[in-house]
């Protein structure tokens, strides 16, 4: 498989002995490369490194963004819609998030931090059950007829690695964890995959496309990188 190697700068010098690699404050990766050293050669080293490189990246956007709290216990937080919400349990409750941004999950009195975790794991579950197909399915509505880009079935699926697809069929299938995402971030997956329908890659006119119709498309993705937590609780 081909590593598709972060953006970088490569500058050279004649003193240097040893190639070395930075990743700055801004998140830029910087290639410092000996005169004697192809830019191949450097890549490759680069391209071994890619793992480093995501990770201070990450690292980075973290601070810059600040992660979403998710605390998995009473009175503890949890994400949705771009809402911090205060976990509450109580025995017999019908799932929901109230308008105060408490959300409310079915759970025995004096359950162990184990059984309040799966308690709220499938509360939270139940929910986007409920939830998911309602908001996304209107959110995939308003921006198709915005873009003008149809797809032809939406599918929502409990991805463990991604947040949507698109087939060369026109089905669009979308995270249902979408619902623990910011409304902002929930736009950019969908404008993503429709565009995907015009270019099914990650070409230069396929970002154009993106870029057209949410201009904000770095700082989602950004947000999404930093919150990739939320594919896997
Ligand atoms: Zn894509």
């Amino acid at each position: 498989m081909l590593i598709e190697l972060p953006e970088h700068e490569i500058v050279r010098s004649a003193r240097r002995r040893r190639i070395s690699l930075e990743v700055r404050h801004d998140r830029r990766v910087i290639l410092r490369l000996p005169s004697h050293i192809s830019d191949e050669e450097g890549q490759r080293f680069l391209a071994s490194r890619v793992d480093w490189v995501l990770r201070s990246q990450n690292e980075m956007l973290s601070r810059e963004h600040g992660r979403l709290p998710v605390h998995m216990e009473q009175g503890g937080s949890m994400p949705w819609l771009g809402r911090d919400c205060t976990v509450e349990l109580q025995p017999g409750i019908e799932p929901m998030v109230t308008e105060d941004s408490v959300m409310l999950l079915p759970a025995p009195t004096n359950a162990s931090p184990e059984m309040q975790q799966h308690c709220i794991r499938l509360g939270i579950d139940r929910l986007i059950d409920r939830e998911a197909m309602p908001f996304i399915g209107a959110r995939l509505r308003e921006l198709s007829e915005r873009t003008g880009l149809q797809g032809t079935t939406l599918v929502l699926k409990d991805y463990r690695s991604r947040w949507g697809s698109c087939s060369n069929t026109g089905t669009i299938t979308l995270n249902r964890r979408l619902m623990l995402c910011r409304p902002e971030v929930v736009d950019y997956v969908i404008v993503h995959e429709l565009c995907h329908l015009r270019h099914l890659n990650h070409g230069k006119r396929f970002w154009q496309l993106v870029e057209k119709h949410c201009p904000s498309w770095r700082r989602q993705r950004d947000w999404l990188k930093v919150n990739a937590t939320l594919l896997e609780f």
